[in-house]
């Protein structure tokens, strides 16, 4: 299996629409419409790609020139994007890791869907790129480097029976 990396240029959006819910893609659209109409960002073009599970989708909202990079996160949310991801792209530009930004597609967009311009670099790894894929992945090492596998989250614990509905200091984990 072959798999396109794009990275994001500062005058694109990238949005990845994980989501089961049907309605999601259609609320993205329908903001993406209300910007557009709105004018109140220089929106170029708007591609849809599939992902590789169905229902799921990958957005780019190319623009004129480019905005700065909180106000693509900004827009990457409202246009709901998958939280984690972004919450992780946030990190990543914090962190100055390079390919903050990136979708990974099993389509060439280029080929297939005449996308404007060539993926940044590819690779043949199987399966999603979690923890381990991306520690081994080819492509990673390229763009990403040593913090390519860099874990910012964890799991939330099970919620069973923390919530005590009890106001004030609830948890107290360092007393300095
Ligand atoms: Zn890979």
């Amino acid at each position: 299996m072959k798999n396109y990396w794009y990275v994001a240029r500062d005058n694109e959006i990238f949005i990845d629409i994980d989501s089961k819910q049907s309605r999601s893609i259609i609320s993205a659209l329908a903001r993406i419409r209300g910007i557009i109409e709105a004018e109140k960002f220089p929106i170029r073009q708007v591609w849809l790609f599939p992902s590789r599970t169905e229902n799921h989708y990958h957005i780019v909202i190319t623009l004129k020139n480019a905005i700065p990079e909180t106000y693509r996160i900004a827009l990457q949310l409202y246009f709901f994007s998958d939280v984690f991801r972004t919450c992780n792209n946030i990190m990543r530009i914090e962190d100055c890791v390079p390919a903050a930004e990136v979708l990974i597609s099993i389509f060439d967009w280029r080929k297939q869907y005449k996308f404007y311009r060539y993926a940044d670099a590819t690779c043949t790894c199987e399966g999603k790129h979690d923890y381990v894929v991306m520690e081994k992945c080819s492509a990673a090492k390229t763009l990403r480097g040593v913090n390519r596998a860099k874990r910012y989250f964890d799991f939330p614990v099970s919620p069973e029976n923390f919530f005590q509905k009890k106001f004030g200091k609830i948890w107290n984990y360092w007393e300095n």
